[in-house]
């Protein structure tokens, strides 16, 4: 049992509207959870607007993801829920998939820095980004605001019906359990810890070994063995390319097929159809193979195991609901948020703006619309996405919007358009992730296409900023 302290209700933010001009600005007790990239910027957008911020993290330095974990769960598959979970999904050979240019902050870029340990090349390996982030969170000043060490176990409001008032309470590292209670909640956990399953029938009983891609980390034990990967997002087909270094054949098995560079031990296949005790895959196309090991490369869910809304919020078929444009439960809007939840996107630039609009929300210099119009805009959107049939666990799928959103959020903050060549980036990367080219990354000439050379999406306001 952990000891629970009192809470404290600071009501030092009771005077929480300063006059700024003729603007009142509301200034709020924040509390983000998780200092990943997106907890990071959202601290710093928040602060910018005048918030007071706490950021929980339970790990012991910044960049969540982006700190690479040798260790592997004690259950690899993640299927066992005492298991200890790691949160960080990295595999040691992990370079970005997505070019310098794209992957950083819009007064804050992904700049190759000269000096010891840099990793100089358009598509770095992942401790760049970590390096990236560090040094971020110490520029923007917000490391101060972290409280590392600090596991969120429940977040929940104080009161029944009252929006602005969230106990948080916390653990540290030595067990000891402690709660603060604020006005705002900034949920940053990250998207990709809580493993989802391929379901196939004889999954459970099949012979080899199976794991989750968050539990994969370099090729060795699979040496001179069959390998089946499921799914063929960038994890699947990435992880296929490394673990080759090791393995005898890789086989492929998803429901898309890809166009791949003709590969002597590596085979696509359709879907698993079943799988035998002796080891036996069956394809759905009838095809077969005895294998040693699957690597489930099929996704994760979105876990928040520490909030209680009384089931105003809950996560079903991985759409968490509801959500106006992916951020705010209306019921419980603006105390209550989420940052990057849509997936398919340019991921730092996704949080930045998210996060701006969050704080711009909170500070009040922007309005949201009533709750009945929230909750009519998160219903239309989910018949948009039944009416073109994409499964409910889609929904935070951003593709269909094609930076729709995102220019949505950047109309909302008063700024101007993306700039195409940002998009064009990113679908550029993302045909790269998806084909089966080896040395892709090394090949593109990012900075010729830059200049709009080399099929290159243009230069169109390459200063493009997000300052207002
Ligand atoms: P995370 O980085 O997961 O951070 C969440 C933080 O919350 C963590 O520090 C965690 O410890 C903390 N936390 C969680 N629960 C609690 C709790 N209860 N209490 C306190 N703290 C908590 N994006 C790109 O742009 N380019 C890429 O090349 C790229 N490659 C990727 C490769 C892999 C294998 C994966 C998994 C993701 C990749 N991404 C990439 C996406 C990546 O997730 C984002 O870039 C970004 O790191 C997400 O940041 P986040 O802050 O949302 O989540």
């Amino acid at each position: 049992m952990h000891k629970k302290k009192g809470l404290s209700t600071h009501h030092w933010y009771i005077a929480r509207f300063i006059m700024t001009g003729a603007m009142a600005q509301r200034r709020v007790k924040a509390a983000v959870i998780g200092a990943g990239m997106s907890g990071l910027v959202a601290a710093r957008e928040l602060r910018r607007e005048g918030h007071h911020v706490v950021v929980f993290e339970k790990g012991n330095e910044v960049g969540g993801t982006w700190v690479y974990d040798p260790r592997i769960e004690s259950d690899p598959s993640g299927l066992d829920p005492a298991r200890e979970v790691i949160h960080s999904s990295m595999y040691k050979s992990l370079r970005v998939n997505l070019p310098r240019p794209i992957m950083g902050f819009s007064d804050y870029p992904f700049d190759a820095k000269p000096g010891v340990g840099d990793d100089p090349r358009p598509f770095p390996g992942h401790e760049a980004v970590l390096r990236f982030l560090q040094g971020f969170a110490a520029d923007s000043g917000v490391v101060e605001l972290v409280r590392f060490g600090h596991e969120v176990v429940r977040i929940e409001r104080a009161v029944e019906g009252r929006n602005d008032e969230w106990v948080v309470e916390w653990r540290t590292r030595g067990g000891e359990a402690s709660a603060e209670v604020f006005e705002a909640v900034v949920v940053c956990n990250g998207k990709f810890t809580e493993p989802r399953l391929a379901e196939f029938p004889g999954r459970s009983t099949w012979r080899g070994e199976q794991i989750h891609s968050h539990n994969y980390r370099v090729p060795e034990p699979y040496k001179d063995k069959i390998v089946v990967i499921i799914g063929n997002g960038p994890s699947g087909i990435d992880i296929a390319k490394d673990v080759l270094h090791a393995a005898k054949e890789v086989h492929l098995a998803s429901r898309e097929t890809t166009t791949f560079k003709i590969h002597g031990r590596l085979f696509q296949h359709s879907p698993i159809d079943h799988a035998e005790e002796d080891g036996k895959i069956v394809f759905q196309d009838g095809s077969s193979i005895y294998a040693d090991a699957i690597i489930h490369c099929s996704g994760y869910k979105y876990h928040f195991p520490f909030l209680k809304t009384n089931e105003i919020v809950n996560v079903d078929d991985n759409c968490v609901a509801p959500l106006y444009q992916h951020v705010f439960p209306p019921a419980l809007a603006p105390w209550l948020s989420f940052i990057a939840i849509p997936y398919r996107t340019i991921t730092f630039l996704l949080s930045e703006l998210q996060s701006r609009w969050v704080a711009k929300i909170l500070s009040g210099k922007i309005q949201l619309p009533s709750k009945e119009d929230m909750t009519s805009s998160v219903q239309e959107y989910y018949q948009r996405i039944e009416a073109v049939g994409w499964p409910k666990r889609h929904t935070h799928r951003l593709q269909l919007e094609k930076f729709d959103y995102e220019n949505w959020l950047v109309g909302k903050l008063g700024l101007p358009p993306l700039e195409k060549w940002r998009q064009n980036m990113y679908f550029t990367s993302f045909d790269l992730l998806t084909t089966f080219d080896e040395n892709g990354r090394d090949t593109w000439d990012v900075e010729k296409w830059m200049k709009g050379e080399g099929g290159g999406g243009g230069s169109d306001n390459i200063n493009y900023t997000l300052e207002c």
